[in-house]
């Protein structure tokens, strides 16, 4: 298939392998920044075949991971209200809330449904004039262009039974705040390909030069991210510190100015909590005032308190997601945490690190044992 094939050729990736080698002359630590591109490292052994100078740290990318329990709370009192019909995608059903997560509501009779796109949701909020149809709108920058279209859609409509509740997550926020941190030990990043075909990759020439840190816009496929480690290695050896695009038969540095367009006319960036990292300012999408009436956390009054999630669970997804520990450190994983019986949202999602691990048999190497030498 023209476009797959010859990036997933076993001599092409050989061949990085072996310049890898050839150029690497210290230990270096790099976070691949998407849960897609931490599947397609542990799929196809990626982490196994570099040098044992090279560690791969998985990062936070995975929007539904890092979805907060207390908003997954909230959509399931959202689910209960009478008349009210909730949407997400498959993987965020799962997830779960403090107690419950959305298909256990569902099998209690609440209306959930799982749709593919939030222009599903509207186009059911249009066929049901007599339900509110709420979109739970979980993603990246990647996802918010058609999450910003229906509820463009909506308003031209006139329609008044479709909201949102937004959990939108965004990329340079949580890399500033991870990179910020005390311990952190991350030399360089491979940037998420398909964020930056929306939103280029022009925001992130400040964290490179603030960070003094290579990062490389970088593809899924096997070939794309040896490629991008390469390039991220090259720099490293060589002291530089900019951002570089692997991934140009995608991206372009201006990302689809369009669809750019289309967020923020409906969207503000606002502060957001994420799953096992906490606060991190200005790091979500909400709602601007001109469309509150959209908001569904605005437009339904909820008899609903924040709950403090309970500190019992054995679920260390908070130390997954910032790369501090790989999945079979967790003393959960494979025994009490299955895809089938899942403890916490990396085990649920497809792009969660846990659930990849869990699929493809990931090992950790003694140079990928303990990745943070300070915990
Ligand atoms: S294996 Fe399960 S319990 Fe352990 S961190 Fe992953 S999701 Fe949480």
């Amino acid at each position: 298939m023209k476009f797959v094939d010859e990036f997933r050729d076993p001599a092409a990736v050989q061949g990085y392998i072996k310049a890898i080698a050839n150029i690497v002359t210290r230990p270096w630590q790099i976070m691949e920044i998407c849960g897609g591109q931490t599947h397609s490292i542990v799929k196809y052994g990626i982490d196994q075949l570099l040098p044992p100078e090279i560690t791969l740290i998985h990062g936070p990318g995975c929007p539904v991971c890092v979805t907060p329990a207390e908003l997954i709370d909230q959509a399931i009192a959202l689910a209960q209200l009478p008349d009210v019909v909730l949407c997400s995608f498959g993987d965020m059903l799962r997830v779960p809330g403090t107690s419950l997560d959305l298909l256990a509501v569902k099998a209690r009779g609440a209306a959930v449904k799982m749709v593919y796109s939030p222009l599903d949701a509207l186009k059911m909020a249009q066929e049901n004039p007599d339900k509110q149809v709420i979109f739970f709108a979980v993603g990246f920058e990647t996802t918010a262009p058609t999450t910003a279209m229906a509820v463009y859609q909506a308003e031209k409509l006139g329609l008044k039974n479709f909201s949102l509740l937004v959990a939108h997550v965004l990329v340079p926020p949580a890399m500033a705040a991870i990179l910020s941190a005390p311990n952190c030990q991350i030399q360089g990043f491979l940037l998420a390909g398909h964020v930056c075909t929306v939103m280029g990759y022009q925001e992130y020439e400040a964290i490179a030069e603030n960070y003094q840190i290579p990062l490389i816009v970088t593809g899924f496929e096997p070939l794309d991210i040896v490629q991008g480690i390469y390039l991220c290695v090259k720099q490293l050896e060589e002291g530089r510190s900019h951002i570089e695009n692997q991934y140009h038969r995608v991206v372009q540095a201006a990302g689809n100015p369009t669809a750019q367009q289309l967020v923020t006319e409906i969207f503000e960036t606002v502060p957001r909590i994420w799953r096992g990292i906490g606060e991190i300012p200005q790091s979500g999408f909400g709602l601007r005032e001109k469309y509150a009436a959209f908001d569904a956390s605005r437009k339904f009054k909820l008899d609903y308190a924040a709950v403090t999630p309970p500190q019992t669970s054995p679920c260390i997804s908070g130390e997954i997601l910032q790369g501090q520990k790989k999945p079979k450190q967790c003393p959960a994983f494979g025994t009490s945490c299955t895809p089938e019986h899942p403890l916490g949202a990396p085990m649920v999602s497809s792009e969660g690190a846990c659930a990849a691990y869990y699929r493809y048999g990931g090992s950790i190497s003694p140079r990928n044992e303990v990745v943070n030498k300070s915990n």
